[in-house]
Order: C-alpha cells, then structure tokens, then sequence
C-alpha cells in the first residue's frame, strides 16, 4: 500500500521579478514502510520538491501539483491550519543542521514535551513520559533529559531531533540530509539508527542525500535527479548493479575508492537556476551527447520493471 503519492509536482522560484522552474513534473509514489534515497548535487531540487509537498517553500516559492496524496488524502489543497496538524506529527521533517533547528533557550527535554503537547492531548506528565521514552529509543539516556542543546554534541543533537521526530509516531520521516554536518563515524550511528526505527516502528523514509555511499545502506530504492528532473529511478540493487544514466555513472565513478589514485570528477557544473538549458538538462556535461540530445528533452524509459531513465541512450534497449 503506498503511503505518498506525488503527481506532476512543478516548483518555481521568483527572482528579480521573474520566475524560474527549479522542478518539472516530479513524480513518484512509495510504499509503506520503505525508504526512498533522493540523491543528486547541490541545487537539483531535492529537497526544494519535499518541502513543497511539506508545504514549507520559502516565501518566493510556489509549487503546482496534480495531487500530492498521503494516507489518502490529497494534502496538495490543504490550508496551513490543516498541514499544521499534518507536519510533525504524522510527516516528521529532520533537517541538515541539528543546531539551528534546536531552541538554546531551552531545554532538550522541554523541547520535545512541547512537541509532543502541540500534537497530542496529553497531560505535561504524560508528555514528559513519552519525551523520556523518544530519547530512550535514540540511546540518550533519561538524565540528559534537562541538559540545554550547547550540552549535547553535533551527533546527539541530530539523535534528541530524531527523538523530536520519533515522538509523535509519524507514518513518515522526511530526512533532508540528515548527516552533512556530522563526521563520518556519528554518520553510521545515525545510519543504524535510522535502520533501527524502520525495523522496529515500519515507519516510511525519504532520504535525501547527495552521499551515494551512505544511501546504499538504507534505501529501498534511488531517485536521481539533475537540474529539477528526476532522471533515474530504480530499486537499490538495480541503482548499484546497472546504473543507466550518464549522470548516475558519474555520481558512482565519483565515489571514493582505494583502488583509484584519484577522483574521478563529473566534467562542469550543474546550471544554475537562471539558466535554460534545452534538450537533455545534462547534455553540456555528458560524454555520450548527440545532436539530438541538445535539442529534445529524452522522455521517462522504462529499462526494467520499476527501473526508468530518462536518456536517449537507452530508447530502443
Ligand atoms: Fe547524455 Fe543524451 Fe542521455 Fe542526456 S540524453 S544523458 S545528453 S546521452
């Protein structure tokens, strides 16, 4: 049964008057108790598409979707009453900089009280109960509870902010690259924890992360995207095993590994939000580029079942 549905999704920013389409027709739909992996470079859209369907777009943002259905229902109409009620408590968003996200003024423990209180009719002793119960499952112990965010480190920032997110028992965890600011080794506590509450709660997940190592260890299945388009999507297995896109070869070849001298690089730079590129957004960049590739847009190929490209490559595989 799929938890979110999203149907021809268009974001647009304005900038010095004019507006500009940072996401085209984003369409996907995920199942319960999944995790979905959004990756890409800075910019692609990623996390401008979830904080639309979040209904969180900065002031100059406006999106447009067909529908965006969660829990049958079409959120993409509601009003910001009814997605307050919808944001942290049933969609659970865990954002890039724990630091920022957290009050210094106040207390780790009161922080998620006030969550839990905001979402649910509960007294302030059952809301301390469960606040406690949210951090036991992130492994911060109940005596931390009263210590202030400048008490805790980057890591058990993001794990007291998961503990925030956990509390409410949402069906959904938006996590808009949730380790970035982490180092490597608190990065796969978070990774296991995050494995953990799926397993335990099978609680749905969208990743988004620009770290293709790191989503290998989570995601049920990838979406990549450049310049606002989604240009491969596919199970995890068929993503690592037969990579389809030029892009996502890139992103793969640009891994880490100890068996390279170097880096491999992805040639140029991903346009910028003024920019119009026709044809293939990736064409400037793409080693297999053909004259028609700089003139049409390649349509969404289906390669596999639950495997689609959108390359010119791949039209008569
Ligand atoms: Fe490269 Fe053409 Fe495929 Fe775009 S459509 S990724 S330019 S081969």
């Amino acid at each position: 049964m799929n938890i979110l549905e999203v149907k021809n999704l268009n974001v647009s920013f304005e900038v010095d008057e004019q507006i500009y389409p940072v996401v085209k027709n984003f369409n996907f739909s995920l199942e319960k108790g999944k995790t979905l992996g959004i990756v890409g470079e800075s910019g692609c859209g990623k996390s401008v598409s979830l904080m639309s369907i979040l209904k969180l777009l900065p002031k100059n943002g406006r999106f447009k979707a067909d529908y965006i259905n969660f829990s049958g229902e079409d959120i993409s109409n509601f009003t910001e009453t009814e997605m307050q009620k919808i944001r942290g408590n049933r969609i659970a968003l865990i954002p890039q900089d724990p630091m920022s996200s957290l009050n210094p003024l106040y207390t780790i423990g009161e922080q998620i009280v006030e969550t839990i209180k905001l979402h649910q009719k509960v007294s302030k002793k059952e809301a301390r109960a469960l606040a406690i119960e949210a951090l036991r499952q992130v492994n911060i112990q109940e005596n931390r509870f009263d210590n202030y965010p400048h008490q805790f480190s980057g890591g058990m920032c993001q794990r007291a902010i998961i503990a925030m997110a956990l509390s409410c028992n949402p069906s959904l965890i938006i996590a808009d690259e949730p380790t970035t600011a982490l180092d490597v080794t608190v990065q796969s506590q978070i990774m296991k924890l995050f494995k953990d509450i799926q397993q335990k709660f099978g609680t749905t997940i969208i990743f988004v992360t620009h770290d293709l190592a790191l989503i290998s260890q989570i995601a049920d299945e990838i979406m990549v995207m450049y310049n606002g388009h989604v240009v491969e999507h596919a199970s995890c297995s068929d993503f690592f095993n037969n990579p389809s896109h030029p892009y996502s070869k890139g992103l793969l070849d640009a891994l880490p590994d100890e068996k390279k001298s170097s880096l491999n690089t992805i040639k140029g730079q991903p346009p910028t939000i003024k920019e119009n590129i026709l044809g293939c957004k990736f064409h400037p960049r793409c080693d297999f580029a053909t004259e028609k590739c700089q003139q049409e847009s390649p349509p969404r190929l289906k390669i596999k079942a639950n495997h689609f490209v959108s390359c010119w490559l791949k039209e008569n595989f």
